[in-house]
């Protein structure tokens, strides 16, 4: 078994109404006379007045063994008191923690009756989702559900304790608040009082850290609600949690050191084991090696540069007269891909954006096979075999095109001949640096902010701002596991004039600046603070683990597709 979180309870049970919990009962305590609380799991008759109760509480199952219990149902609300005994001989079940022992001489108090449950309270029967998500207070009696409440609440409990740990403080930040442009869409709260004006819901505490900064706080942190009206995902939904963070006087390497205490003890406390040092990459390097902002690292072939083995644009092989070739090894690949299966491979990147997919089998004596072999030289073909460190049996694909479509293929390839489970496997954390401060250009031609408009350019790069924007490169990093985004941070720009420069390129006027965050501007000529920050998402974090299960962890969550929308069993309120 993985080891994971304990079960999250306290060692003090007894209440006035029972003496134990009866998932906690051992051989140890054969002798004791109890009083347990829980549901009716299971009920199995034994004879004419003789039946066996599975009794459910949040640590577990155990066996009591009752006279006469014919009016009990499953999921009935029931006090138990009984006396603890050894199991007879031959009949204790080691898959279950209570196995050895079972509760003799019952009596059972009922203190609820229930309906039949809309479907098996157990982790063996996958029930419709509609009806999990109705009945939510079902599905999370269900033991798998219980312990990703308790492995996320472990994994809270960890970052708290690290964040304090680090001399943060925490503070909880407004949820009446105001736009900001941090690039989701928002959710809108009318106001009563002043009629025609609104509230927003925070996307993020974003401005309200950095005014803590400005206010001297000097290291915050918050498990932060935050809220986005965008399209429900897999991994995305209106509203979620973060570990948010940000501190004072610090560079982007205490930054990291910050997020990584946290995120390495959340990781213990999750799995027991603690990861090494987390690794770093550039935004350039992780795009040019992985094709990919968020790379996993654990699986597939690195891509590799192809470019310096042709002579510019002397190659016999016109697709190869491409600003960017690169390719990827597969190892042992050549016997594994037949010709319908390189046929959907080049499919495959052709839909991804590529005008090709160029396949390249190495034979027993090193020679490569390829539709194209005989268009390219000697010198090229061994230079592919040198650069990719392809052995006899490999399979080489190369694409060949602009620089962004060669990364997005080849990156999406590598993920699609082979990736693990984002909980499965080792577990791979990877800093990427140095984002562009732009991801691109709008419809007007104006950049769009790759991280947010408060990121503080690269101090190498600022002169450049206006004259070519797409090249700064911002101090802004990510935190990736498996493949996964698990958060973003950045160094602000904590001086009102390069904040201005930034507005107006995002167009933005003065005017519009006051009025939109005029409150931030002010704050910034009032003595703000070098300051830089991170949010770590706590359900991507808590899904990275074995058994976190993803969004089933998630208490609060939205059913994509129904109508009216179903929230966590709740209808939408409707006008
Ligand atoms: N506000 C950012 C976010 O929610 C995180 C940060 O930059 O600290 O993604």
């Amino acid at each position: 078994m993985t080891p994971g979180p304990s079960s999250g309870l306290s060692a003090q049970p007894a209440t006035s109404m029972r003496t134990d919990r009866g998932g906690d009962l051992r051989a140890g305590d054969v002798g004791r006379s109890v009083s347990l609380c829980g549901w009716v799991a299971r009920r199995r008759e034994h004879g004419e007045h003789l039946a066996f109760i599975d009794l459910r509480d949040r640590s577990g199952v155990v066996q009591c063994v009752v006279d006469g219990a014919s009016e009990l149902r499953s999921e009935f609300v029931v006090r138990i008191t009984g006396t603890v005994r050894p199991r007879p001989e031959g009949t204790a079940n080691d898959d279950l923690a209570t196995g050895e022992i079972e509760v003799g001489d019952c009596q059972v108090e009922v203190l609820n009756q229930a309906e039949p449950p809309p479907f098996p309270v157990s982790d063996r029967v996958d029930a419709d989702e509609t009806a999990r998500l109705r009945h939510r207070y079902v599905d999370l009696r269900r033991e798998r559900m219980q312990r990703n409440l308790v492995m996320r609440a472990a994994v809270t409990r960890a970052l708290r304790a690290a964040m304090d740990g680090q001399g943060f403080l925490e503070v909880e930040t407004p949820l009446l608040w105001v736009p900001t442009p941090e690039g989701a869409r928002e959710f809108v709260i009318p106001s009563r009082l002043q009629p025609g004006n609104f509230y927003v819901l925070p996307q993020s505490p974003q401005l309200a850290k950095q005014l803590l900064m400005v206010a001297g706080l000097d290291r915050y942190y918050q498990i932060a609600r935050c809220l986005r009206d965008e399209d429900l995902r897999a991994d995305r939904q209106f509203e979620f949690a973060q570990l948010d963070l940000e501190a004072s006087f610090v560079s982007q390497d205490d930054v990291l050191a910050f997020v990584a205490e946290a995120v390495l003890d959340a990781t213990e406390a999750a799995t027991g084991e603690r990861p090494g040092e987390i690794e770093r990459l550039t935004w350039t390097e992780a795009m040019e090696r992985f094709g990919s902002d968020k790379p996993d690292l654990r699986a597939g072939p690195e891509l590799v540069e192809l470019g310096p083995v042709f002579v510019f644009a002397a190659t016999g092989f016109k697709a190869f007269q491409a600003p960017c070739i690169k390719g990827i090894r597969v190892e042992g690949g050549s016997g594994d891909f037949g010709r319908n299966k390189l046929d959907a491979l080049t499919d495959r990147a052709k839909s991804l954006g590529a005008k090709g997919l160029v396949w390249m089998r190495v034979k027993p004596e090193g020679e490569l096979e390829s539709p194209v072999a005989k268009f390219l030289s000697a010198d090229e073909l061994a230079g592919i075999v040198a650069r990719t460190e392809a052995a006899p049996g490999d399979l080489v694909l190369v694409v060949a095109d602009e620089r962004p479509t060669v990364r997005a293929v080849l990156g999406q390839l590598r993920l699609d001949l082979g990736r693990p489970p984002v909980s499965e496997g080792e577990r791979r954390f990877v800093w990427i640096t140095e984002f562009p401060l732009f991801e691109g250009l709008d419809g007007d031609g104006r950049p769009v902010p790759a991280h947010h408009a408060f990121t503080m350019p690269h101090p190498d790069d600022l002169d450049r701002l206006e004259s070519d924007p797409l090249s700064v490169r911002s101090q802004s990093y990510d935190l990736v596991l498996n493949g996964w985004e698990l958060g973003s941070g950045s160094i602000r720009i904590h001086r009102a004039d390069i904040q201005s420069r930034i507005f107006a390129l995002l167009g933005i006027s003065e005017a519009d600046a006051e009025a939109r965050f005029g409150f931030l501007l002010s704050a910034f000529r009032y003595g703000a603070p070098p300051h830089g920050g991170f949010a770590v998402g706590l359900d991507r974090l808590v899904a990275g683990y074995p058994h976190g299960a993803g969004r089933n962890s998630v208490l609060l969550y939205v059913r994509r597709g129904a109508n009216p929308p179903l929230y966590i069993g709740v209808d939408l309120a409707r006008r």
